[in-house]
């Protein structure tokens, strides 16, 4: 058997040099090295804006949604949407485990990967079933995890559709629940989405009774999703690309004293100035969206002068699984809700 790098290096094709997940063109022959685990995959979640572009492709065709997901993966290996660069993540079965990976997996675990599927070597042998409004496709197909490759084990006490729509935005409620201190004001800007759900929960809990959460929905329906379900102590729904407008309802909501953290969970681009202007002096801005702009954040937050620290959202951090399907587990109607929304 070949030995294998940690990062899969061994398995890029094209450009050579490069890290799997940067790659354009990665082996997929599901031959497994010795430091390899090789899944049955059951179910793709398709990251939210690669399935959004593939479908507006299509014009909504479910067959040319799976014929566009086919060619992706036949060209390159692996699911790497082309016109994003994004991923996804996979549920499946562990059918064969490397004698020199280190790890606690066996055959017949059931997983789901929380590395990208942009770096991930995939065979699709046929797409059963697309389920466009919650981005998961079901295929008959198989998998490599790389040792380096991070996963969760699939709990047993929860549908897998559920748990794999949670895992998908992990980093943001275990992110959150690191963020914020006891007394903290915490603001989640798309607070009623399936991260920013997470993400009050957690800031709830964290900030306590000395504590203040504001929601911002980006519409009436989803800021009551979260009104519903009493995950904040404010919520109003603005569309946060008005950087002035939200800056204004945060310093009436705050008595002038802004946020000491900012949680951004939109899935639109041109938000970070809400973001940084809603956020006090030393405080800090998460940016878990991926629109987010490392450019328009940077030179915006100087062009203001304002001395804020901003994370870059990172989707892993210690115990994210954990963490995320904890919040579940704590909370049945924000569980009764996701699994009428996403499972
Ligand atoms: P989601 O469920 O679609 O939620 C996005 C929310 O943004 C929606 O509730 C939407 O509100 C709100 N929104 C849209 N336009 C807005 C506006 N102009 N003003 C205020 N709010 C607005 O998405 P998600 O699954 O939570 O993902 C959120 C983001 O995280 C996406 O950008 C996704 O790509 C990213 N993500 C990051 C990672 C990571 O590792 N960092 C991992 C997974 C996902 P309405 O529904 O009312 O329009």
């Amino acid at each position: 058997m070949k030995k294998g790098c940690p990062y899969g290096t061994h398995r890029v094709i094209s450009p050579k040099g490069v890290l799997p997940q940067p790659a354009d063109v990665i082996d997929n022959t599901m031959e497994i090295y010795d430091n390899e685990v090789l899944i049955d995959v059951k179910t793709l979640n398709i990251d939210s804006a690669s399935f959004t572009e593939i479908e507006r492709r299509a014009g909504g065709d479910i067959e040319e949604i799976k014929k566009t997901m086919m060619g992706i993966v036949e060209k390159a290996g692996k699911h790497k949407n082309p016109w994003t660069g994004s991923g996804g993540m996979l549920i499946g079965t562990v059918k064969e485990v490397g004698p020199a990976y280190k790890g606690d997996l066996k055959a017949g675990d059931k997983i789901a990967t929380l590395v990208s599927l942009s770096l991930t070597p995939l065979v699709i042998e046929e797409i059963h079933e697309v389920r466009p409004d919650i981005d998961q496709v079901d295929i008959t197909g198989q998998a490599i995890l790389f040792q380096s490759g991070i996963y969760a084990k699939i709990p047993d006490d929860m549908p897998e559709g559920l748990a794999l729509s949670a895992l998908d935005v992990a980093g943001a409620p275990a992110q959150t629940a690191k963020l914020v201190k006891p007394g903290d004001t915490v603001v989640v800007i798309g607070g009623g989405g399936k991260s920013g759900l997470l993400c009050l929960y957690e800031a709830k809990k964290r900030a306590g009774v000395t504590g203040k959460v504001i929601c911002i929905g980006g519409s009436p329906k989803s800021t009551n999703r979260a009104k519903d379900l009493e995950l904040a102590d404010e919520y109003f729904a603005f569309d946060a690309t008005d950087a002035v407008g939200i800056y204004n309802r945060i310093m009436e909501l705050t008595d002038g004293q802004l946020a000491d953290i900012v949680i951004n969970c939109v899935n639109i681009e041109n938000t970070e100035m809400a973001s940084i202007l809603a956020c006090k002096d030393g405080g800090t801005v998460y940016f878990f969206s991926m629109a987010t702009s490392f450019t328009k954040a940077a030179l915006g937050a100087e062009g203001v002068g304002k001395d804020v620290n901003m994370i870059v959202g990172n989707g892993y951090t210690k115990g994210h699984a954990e963490i995320t399907l904890q919040v579940l587990r704590e909370c049945e109607p924000l569980r009764k809700l996701f699994a009428e929304m996403y499972a």
